[in-house]
């Protein structure tokens, strides 16, 4: 392809993308397809000769869009947002285009500094503390990550080292391994799967503590856990603190967790990946009380700040944990001006990355701080008027009060009842959502969760969505009728 059927058929392809958009309602949200739909509609090899361009733009509708979930789409309200905007898709087009790897800042000097500086004004605008800039005089700094998994990860690695290397001062023939098989980390019972895969990856103990009736991490339940632990000759180094969980978007209570994680000597991990592109409304900055403690605080503007995945950001207090203790320096990656500026493979797990700022640059820039705020405040208030019409059905009940964009329900009674209403909307398919499970007041309750997703939704689109969960609530409750109505102890 020259740069002239680029010219042309790029066009035709952002005007396919624009219409996408445009026409989303139209499409079903959930795919109709079964598992090996695929294969049967491609030959079994590459093609030997070159094919024209015509022929696989048909392709999408036939192959890929009946097997699309369409996540774009007012209907979907599974997990989070899955963040994405047009001057998003325009930063990742250029992205592609320069096609830079910046592992270095000498292999693209823009690429490092505009992620110095597009970090720094997303850590201004969520209200986070200066520490965390590269334009404070200390050692902090934020850094674009693929995800908040790879983040925590990153971060319980290198708590363990610093734990490692402080105990070393006082034991220099200490080994290593029989001192790290005593090491502990701490998360909620509530914090995100990869919590947990951080902790089997790094061969630790990960404890899951029991969260409180509101699902929040509390400091007297970790106070407990660290006494318990020390008292069996464990080594507790590493939390990680959940603001806006993913089953209910419950925030752990950091301003009581952070004091004693300074007293213990524990690194503080922050994993506000949904919830942290709230902060950039100053009503919602009451959960970031106690942030001062945190060694790491990560947010996902991948999720609900408007950014296509990948971007994740990390920021740290003191790089020097994390880039001085895992340097592998080869000749074929120094360059003139080391030392200078950050050099961002030291603050990642690979070694390779891409010019993610621009994204990130291109959205900031489109909306600016009041425009990000009321896309914000807005999936807030859509949430709340979903809240609301669920309550004056009557039928169902809010295991936690609407929170942030998301809302949580289930039908009033069994557990039962309200999987089987989750079964039923899903093999409806006409809007898509999610069960969690939360342990709370002794019990395992099951409920339904719906997310604000769309960057367009409106209240018509909640409207429809409402709709979609009252009809199969009826046919459910009408199908079901003789089943017990309470749980069983
Ligand atoms: N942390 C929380 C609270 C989440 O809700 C999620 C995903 O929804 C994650 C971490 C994982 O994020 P990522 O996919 O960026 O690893």
């Amino acid at each position: 392809m020259d740069s002239n059927q680029f010219r042309e058929v790029g066009k035709q392809m952002v005007d396919y993308i624009a219409d996408y958009y445009d026409n989303i309602r139209q499409r079903p949200v959930m795919h109709n397809v079964s598992p090996g739909y695929l294969p049967p509609l491609l030959p079994d090899s590459a093609p030997e000769d070159p094919e024209r361009w015509e022929d696989i733009f048909k392709d999408i509708e036939k192959v890929i869009m009946p097997g699309v979930t369409h996540w774009r789409s007012p209907r979907f309200h599974g997990y989070y947002a899955a963040g994405g905007s047009f001057p998003s898709m325009l930063g990742d087009m250029l992205c592609n285009a320069i096609g830079c790897i910046g592992f270095s800042w000498a292999t693209s000097p823009a690429c490092t500094e505009l992620e110095m500086v597009t970090t720094d004004w997303l850590g201004k605008m969520l209200g986070l503390p200066e520490h965390f800039l590269h334009s404070h005089s200390g050692l902090g700094g934020g850094v674009i990550q693929s995800t908040a998994s790879e983040t925590v990860f990153l971060c319980v690695l290198a708590a363990r080292n610093r734990m490692v290397a402080r105990m070393k001062e006082t034991d220099q023939d200490m080994n290593d391994h029989s001192v790290i098989s005593r090491f502990v980390c701490y998360s909620s019972d509530q914090a995100n799967s990869s919590v947990h895969r951080s902790g089997l990856l790094a061969e630790v103990r990960m404890r899951k503590l029991q969260s409180d009736d509101n699902f929040s991490l509390r400091g007297e339940t970790l106070r407990k856990a660290i006494k318990e632990d020390k008292a069996k000759g464990l080594i507790p180094f590493f939390v990680c603190a959940t603001l806006g969980t993913t089953g209910s978007c419950a925030f752990d209570c950091i301003k009581e967790i952070g004091p004693l994680c300074e007293k213990e000597g524990i690194w503080l991990h922050i994993d506000a990946a949904y919830a942290g592109s709230a902060f950039v409304c100053p009503e919602y900055r009451q959960h970031l009380e106690g942030v001062e403690y945190a060694e790491t605080f990560s947010t996902n503007p991948h999720k609900w700040m408007l950014c296509n995945f990948d971007l994740s950001v990390m920021w740290i207090k003191n790089r020097e944990y994390i880039v001085d203790a895992f340097k592998v320096d080869p000749i074929y990656l120094k360059h003139q001006n080391e030392g200078r500026v950050p050099d961002y493979r030291h603050w990642q797990i690979p070694l390779s990355r891409r010019f993610r700022a621009l994204k990130l640059w291109f959205v900031l820039r489109c909306y600016g701080v009041k425009g990000i705020q009321q896309y914000i405040r807005t999936h807030v208030s859509l949430a709340e008027e979903l809240e609301a019409l669920l309550v004056k059905d009557g039928r169902f009940e809010m295991p936690v009060p609407a929170t942030m964009a998301l809302v949580c329900f289930r039908l009033k009674g069994t557990n039962k009842l309200s999987e089987m209403l989750h079964d039923h909307i899903m093999a409806r398919g006409d809007i898509y959502i999610i069960p969690a499970y939360a342990r709370a007041q002794g019990k395992d309750v099951y409920f339904m969760r719906v997310a604000m997703v769309s960057e367009h939704m409106t209240s018509a689109d909640i409207e429809v969505t409402f709709r979609a969960i009252q009809r199969s609530a009826d046919r459910v409750q009408e199908r079901y009728a003789d089943l017990p109505q309470t749980e069983k102890n």
